[in-house]
């Protein structure tokens, strides 16, 4: 549609368009490439899912799921919930392999023992420490890459001294991942990335 005054010559009009035809066809491109970004993003069914900072394929078949050979196998899914319960029972099972014997190395290694280690869903945080030293990890966290996740888990160590975000705790974090900022960027991207995606729409933050 063309908005012009009343009484404009159509040959005004349709010279004006020729001229701006370039720029408006350029435009056009823009916006579609953007709407085709996030609609990739949006994707019901994901093509390739984040583990551990490596990107799996993802196959949709029926047997049992799980990641086996560099593939993440999800069972046939129809609706955006199916895949949203699919990939946090696939997470899930992943967190409970790997982050408790995680977080015990890096609790030899710096001395710093959890009374309980457990896997949660929490969205508004990736870990955190209760007054007992109990930590909770939630499984959105096996979506980061290992550094950011020994990052997360030396965090909730340092509040086993230190239950608050003193000068003190920071710069035992820091003694412990002297990157640790790299890792916060990182996560902060993550919970952009997972903002667009339609099976993890709410953002998380790197509180805790
Ligand atoms: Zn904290």
């Amino acid at each position: 549609m063309v908005r012009a005054p009343k009484g404009t010559p159509a040959w005004t009009i349709e010279e004006l368009l020729a001229q701006r035809a370039q720029w408006i066809y350029h435009h056009q491109n823009k916006v579609l490439d953007r709407c085709r970004r996030v609609a990739e993003a949006r994707s019901t069914f994901p093509l390739s899912l984040p583990l551990l900072g490596v990107e799996y394929p993802v196959v949709y078949a029926h047997g049992p799921g799980g990641v086996r050979e560099g593939i993440v196998y999800l069972p046939p899914c129809r609706t955006a919930p199916d895949v949203a319960k699919a990939l946090e029972q696939l997470y899930r099972a992943q967190a409970k392999e790997y982050l408790p014997g995680r977080t015990l190395r890096l609790a030899e290694k710096y001395q710093l023992y959890p009374t309980r280690i457990q896997i949660n869903g929490a969205r508004g945080r990736w870990g955190s420490c209760s007054g007992k030293n109990s930590l909770n990890f939630s499984w959105r966290l096996m979506l980061a890459d290992v550094s950011a996740v020994d990052y997360v888990i030396c965090h909730e160590l340092a509040h086993i001294k230190h239950h608050n975000h003193s000068q003190s705790f920071w710069q035992l974090v820091g003694e412990m991942r002297p990157d640790y900022q790299a890792s916060q960027n990182h996560l902060k991207e993550l919970e952009q990335s997972l903002f667009y995606q339609s099976w993890c729409s709410e953002p998380l933050n790197s509180k805790g």
